[in-house]
């Protein structure tokens, strides 16, 4: 993703009534922050957030919490969110590295990856976001029975998934090499960059997993 530093953006993070500013004071808390015991399910690289909020107002029984590393980028999707009256979405500003010190064992039901970052280089293979070092992050915090669900428009990326994920020690549970013409598209909410590259007609790829 091409970055361009916003001015001000960190001190407009800072004074957002819609980012939690110490996360850490959070772990095994959530419930408290959200005010009720619903699951809560988190997008890992939201960029501007459209996927998040928009499942958030679809299902105002289920918790989110977004999390996106660069102010900049996490500015464009507070605009968005203070058009919107809802309760159960709140956003973070740190990189996923550091999920396990938010969220406690068990905590979050279910995690989002879309579009991530693809890191083609081998060197650069553990910044992927489905590497087995990032699995392991999110073993940590995940419910027994939760999933991670993943989408990308690179088929690179997608392919090393398929086998860096099982490594990890988890299954996939389902996958698809075109999701827009697949029956795991039912229900499925577009995310920015998805309607980017679908409008261009290249194949969506997703693929769903838990543990082994
Ligand atoms: N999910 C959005 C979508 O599908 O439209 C944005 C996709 S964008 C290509 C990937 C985003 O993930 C970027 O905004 C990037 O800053 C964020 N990201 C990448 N690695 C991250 C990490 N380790 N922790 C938090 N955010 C990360």
């Amino acid at each position: 993703m091409r970055l361009r530093h916003i001015k001000g953006a960190e001190e407009t993070i800072a004074a957002s009534p819609y980012v939690i500013q110490e996360p850490e004071k959070c772990r095994g808390r959530w419930s408290e922050v959200f005010h009720n015991q619903n699951p809560i399910r988190i997008e890992v690289g939201m960029g501007k957030g459209k996927f998040l909020m928009e499942l958030a107002q679809r299902n105002p029984d289920i918790n989110y919490v977004g999390i996106e590393r660069y102010s900049s980028v996490l500015l464009r999707g507070l605009q968005k969110r203070e058009e919107l009256e809802i309760t159960n979405i709140w956003f973070l500003c740190i990189d996923a590295r550091q999920l396990a010190e938010i969220f406690e064992e068990g905590e979050v039901e279910r995690i989002y990856l879309n579009f991530s970052d693809p890191w083609p280089k081998d060197r650069h293979a553990k910044r992927r976001l489905t590497s087995p070092e990032f699995m392991a992050v999110y073993n940590k915090i995940l419910a027994r029975d939760g999933q991670v669900e993943f989408k990308t428009d690179n088929e690179g990326l997608f392919d090393y998934s398929l086998e860096s994920i099982p490594e990890a020690g988890w299954r996939i549970e389902a996958s698809t090499r075109d999701l827009h013409r697949s029956p795991m598209a039912e229900g499925n909410v577009m995310t920015e960059y998805e309607e980017k590259f679908a409008s261009r007609g290249n194949p969506i790829y997703k693929l769903i997993a838990k543990r082994g």
